[in-house]
């Protein structure tokens, strides 16, 4: 704990941005991170005063922190709407806890809530996918089954929007991926709203894409917001795992550094997004769902396994 002044009303400060060098008390740092996303959703045009937006929720504290704020801000919009929305992948002993503190939440700030799981929806779960040693890691099907899961869900109820948790820690440690991936023109996707690709897709958008993970976690702290803390037993598989060490590390030495390279980045998308060869989206002749080939990769996945 610091014990500096806070830098806008001079109480005690309880947390210091170093990257801005500026400290803040609790009050003053939550007023912060609210406007932070507030300026973020005007900044990128991410909502309109009627939508209703389906806010994908885990459980962990990203999604339970942007559900949070974005109940207080919808608050000044009496015609839009948000409905929460979680995803059931099948993964035992981790994602129950979750579903209940996602569900207390909910109802805590007197928001509908939607569970789907993978089950329902594709007739398998990520842990039976797992026992087969089935692709490279859990997360390479697990994370096509979710978005493909959210945006069923978000349809089925109508949302015009879905708001998704990723943060800057996120965004930055996709953006190294892509490039460790060979994939490099990818990194035009990674976008605070990302484009509308087929009508079948409902508009996804970040309203935290600029907040550092730490910045969250201290938020949900403060407003004691309860959510998940341990990680999924499959996450150590993932490169991504690396690569978050890696710009942690980083950061700790020279802050400021994940801002840097986000906004060098931006800087840089809009040529990258000239270079990238935009395919029109068809219908996966199984689901029917927006694909780029004949058939989804949930679809491929699913055939693979002998399920469809
Ligand atoms: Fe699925 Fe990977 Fe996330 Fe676990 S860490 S829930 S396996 S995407
Ligand atoms: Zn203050
Ligand atoms: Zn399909």
């Amino acid at each position: 704990m610091s014990t500096r002044p806070c830098s806008f009303c001079k109480d005690n400060a309880v947390y210091t941005r170093e990257y801005e060098g500026v400290s803040f008390c609790g009050k003053c740092f939550r007023d912060a991170i609210e406007e932070k996303v507030r300026r973020t959703i005007l900044r990128h045009e991410m909502l309109t005063y009627n939508d209703h937006i389906a806010v994908a929720v885990s459980g962990g504290k990203d999604s339970l922190t942007l559900l949070n704020i974005l109940s207080k801000l919808e608050h000044r919009y009496p015609r839009s709407r948000i409905t929460a929305i979680s995803v059931d992948e099948g993964i035992e002993g981790y994602r129950d806890e979750a579903l209940h503190l996602a569900a207390k939440d909910c109802k805590r700030l007197g928001l509908e809530h939607v569970v789907v799981s993978y089950r329902d929806l594709f007739g398998t779960t990520t842990d039976e996918i797992a026992k087969t040693g089935l692709g490279k890691t859990p997360c390479s099907y697990c994370g096509v089954f979710r978005r493909k899961a959210i945006n069923k869900a978000a349809t089925r109820i109508g949302a015009t929007k879905i708001a998704t948790a990723h943060n800057l820690d996120d965004e930055t440690q996709t953006i190294l991926l892509n490039l460790l991936h060979g994939d490099a023109l990818r990194i035009a996707r990674v976008k605070p709203v990302l484009d509308e690709r087929h009508p079948k897709l409902i508009q996804r958008v970040k309203p935290l894409c600029e907040v550092p993970e730490k910045e969250i976690a201290f938020y949900a702290f403060q407003n004691r917001i309860k959510f998940q803390s341990i990680p999924c037993p499959y996450a150590s598989t993932a490169l991504r795992n690396d690569i978050r060490l890696i710009l942690n590390r980083i950061e700790e030495k020279h802050p400021g550094t994940k801002f840097t390279f986000f906004k060098s980045v931006e800087k840089i998308k809009p040529a990258l997004e000239k270079m990238a060869d935009e395919t029109k989206l068809r219908e996966c002749k199984f689901c029917g769902e927006p694909t780029v080939g004949d058939v989804c990769k949930t679809c491929q996945i699913l055939q693979a396994l002998d399920v469809v």
